[in-house]
């Protein structure tokens, strides 16, 4: 399964560009360990894996996909979801691309090469789980995990056509995530379909000592959750979220979903999230903000790359700081800096906190009535490379629907729903109540 694994990366990692390191040498040799145990009972044993390169992974180089961790060689821990694997005994194949240190949307922030959409490489992958989403769609790797702020593993999963789980903010450690914006990442899995999605969170999923805000709750047996039956689920679809900028042709993938649902007893009503229409400002100034004081570690210091041509210590903090980043993680450090100073703090981040809570809100409203809301987990199918590049208002405009699941913590996932008129795939977004990913499962499932 391994050697295979690597087989196809060799036929189509030349053009899909999914992975930045391989684990070759090392993974066939555990591979062949695996072999000669005579217990194979372990919850994924021998799956090939990739993991996003935000995760740390001990003696295999973290990257980022930024120049400043290029020579990040030797990570001295593995994050707690790489331990629960490896005790699940899966196998890492390797590493894989993402935009520069999860900001953007389309994997064309990685400040290696741009990964491409294996329906068709002139196409993004989105992001900035990009190469998460294409090594599974490509079929080289049986699942991979990737980390979502604000999309980053639904809106990928959408554009490449499988399944992206963003479980409730808590239910997974981010021990040994490399942190953007700390009170909305999470890390979840992206599979081919639901039950694999479910069999892996079953194994990283739970409360972590090293990760205070991972959560003390029990984590339930999500595989079983998969019953197929939906009858009586009721189902809240917010007009927000097939509203303008939604392209016609994902309204239409949607409707027809929904009378999927309907066929198998679902019912479901129209909604509204009223505070939809302020997630975007909300969170670009909270995820800027936490990551313009998550970034500042990175100082030439203590790891990554220092700059060669430093006068004195300022100027070499200054330094390596400008030669290290890309132009989209300076743009969010200067704003995130900006938000949070004396004068402004107030009038910007206080008050998107405050829109936060109106927006968790929403939901509570919502989950008082409704078991799941349902809607596309983008506007579009996934657009060229190149497309959006020049504005960074209309790639961010991309993120409208993922976003306000981050702000309010809750549970989401994309699943595919059919095709869009450029061919390529559309996906279904169905969000859950906190701690509820069971009948999220359950929903996307039935719908599978
Ligand atoms: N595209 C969004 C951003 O650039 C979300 C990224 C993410 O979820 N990591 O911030």
């Amino acid at each position: 399964l391994v050697k295979s694994s690597y087989e196809r990366i060799r036929e189509v990692d030349g053009d899909v560009k999914a992975f930045l390191t391989l684990n070759e040498e090392d993974a066939l040799d555990k591979a062949r360990e695996l072999d000669k145990l005579e217990d194979k009972s372990a919850a994924l044993f021998g799956m090939p894996a990739g993991i996003k390169d935000n995760i740390v992974t001990k003696g295999i180089r973290t990257t980022c996909a930024s120049q400043f961790l290029d020579n990040f060689m030797d990570p001295l821990y593995d994050a707690t979801v790489m331990n629960k694997l490896n005790d699940a005994q899966i196998v890492n194949v390797g590493k894989l691309n993402m935009d520069e240190f999860a900001m953007g949307s389309s994997n064309e922030n990685s400040s290696y090469e741009a990964t491409r959409n294996p329906w068709n490489t002139d196409y993004v992958p989105g992001g900035s789980s990009g190469g998460s989403a294409a090594s599974v769609a490509a079929g080289e790797v049986l699942f991979s995990l990737g980390s979502d702020t604000g999309g980053s593993i639904r809106q990928p999963a959408s554009y490449c056509g499988i399944v992206g789980m963003k479980p409730t903010y808590g239910r997974v450690s981010r021990f040994g995530l490399v942190a953007f914006a700390s009170s909305l990442d999470q890390i979840g899995p992206l599979t081919r379909n639901v039950e694999d999605n479910a069999r892996v969170l079953e194994v990283i999923a739970g409360h972590d000592v090293m990760d205070s805000t991972s959560a003390d709750v029990e984590v339930p047996n999500f595989t079983e959750a998969l019953t197929g039956d939906v009858k009586g689920l009721k189902i809240a679809v917010p007009k927000e979220y097939l509203a303008e900028g939604v392209s016609p042709e994902v309204k239409d993938r949607i409707h027809k979903a929904l009378e999927v649902y309907e066929s198998l007893g679902a019912t479901w009503e129209e909604v509204s999230l009223p505070h939809s229409k302020y997630a975007l400002s909300a969170y670009y100034l909270i995820a800027s903000s936490e990551a313009s004081a998550n970034l500042a570690r990175f100082d030439g210091v203590r790891y990554g790359v220092r700059s060669e041509n430093a006068d004195n210590m300022i100027d070499m903090f200054k330094k390596s700081r400008s030669e290290g980043f890309g132009d989209e993680v300076k743009r969010r450090i200067m704003l995130g800096t900006f938000a949070l100073s004396s004068g402004y703090y107030d009038a910007y981040y206080k008050k998107a906190q405050k829109v936060r809570t109106l927006i968790k809100q929403d939901f509570d409203e919502i989950f008082a009535s409704y078991d799941v809301v349902v809607g596309p987990t983008a506007p579009t199918p996934a657009f060229r490379v190149g497309e959006k590049t020049e504005d960074p208002m209309t790639m961010y405009a991309n993120d409208i629907l993922t976003i306000p699941v981050n702000l309010a913590g809750v549970p989401g996932i994309s699943i595919p729903c059919g095709f869009g008129e450029n061919g390529l795939p559309v996906g279904l977004q169905i969000i859950g109540q906190h701690f509820d990913e069971e009948t999220v499962y359950r929903a996307a499932h039935a719908f599978e």
